[in-house]
């Protein structure tokens, strides 16, 4: 005895009024278990439910998101994969049927490949804040510190003892060999 279409109209109801409040997670969650269960998923009917549910949950969400618009047509691929077969119209070895598991894994790729690429942002983000401290390192190296004309050491006081002390910047005292100060620097 195959399913209703009442069934079906239920499951769409219930996504559709899921949608709204659906979370990141909850959606990673209809992804993850559509991409893992695309190629068998008229095993049973809780499969194919579930299949369904996700699907309409994808598309509801995301329908008219330019942004997600790889996440709204997976999940129309995916009920449009199911609601047939589970209702008896289709058979899960149709034309039909695989252009659609074929749709299904374009959608998967395209997700896979943005998600890469933010990725690959990310990382790329992350290198140019070290290259910044970089920076920091180098305005620390052009710091002005304190010398007098026989001491062996730098300053960041001035004066710090007796005597007349210059202005120089740190890299060039210790291009001079000057070691940091006991009292003032190193303090
Ligand atoms: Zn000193």
């Amino acid at each position: 005895m195959p399913n209703s279409f009442s069934q079906v109209a239920s499951i769409t109801r219930q996504a559709r009024d899921a949608a709204n409040a659906a979370t990141e997670n909850d959606i990673s969650t209809a992804y993850e278990y559509i991409k893992s269960n695309y190629t068998d998923c008229f095993k049973d009917n809780a499969t194919m439910e579930q299949m369904m549910y996700y699907g309409w949950l994808l598309e509801y969400k995301y329908v008219g998101n330019p942004e997600k618009e790889d996440y709204c047509n997976l999940g129309q691929d995916a009920e449009q994969l199911v609601k047939y077969v589970y209702r008896g119209t289709d058979t899960a070895d149709s034309d039909h049927s695989k252009s659609n598991i074929e749709q299904i894994r374009k959608s998967i790729d395209a997700i896979e490949q943005a998600k890469a690429a933010a990725a690959e942002q990310a990382a790329a983000e992350q290198s140019e804040t070290s290259n910044s401290s970089d920076t920091a390192s180098s305005k620390e190296n052009s710091r002005t510190v304190y010398v007098t004309k026989t001491g062996k050491k730098y300053h960041y006081a001035n004066p710090c003892g007796k005597g007349t002390y210059y202005p120089c910047s740190l890299a060039e005292a210790q291009s001079r060999g000057l070691e940091p100060c006991g009292k003032c620097v190193l303090r």
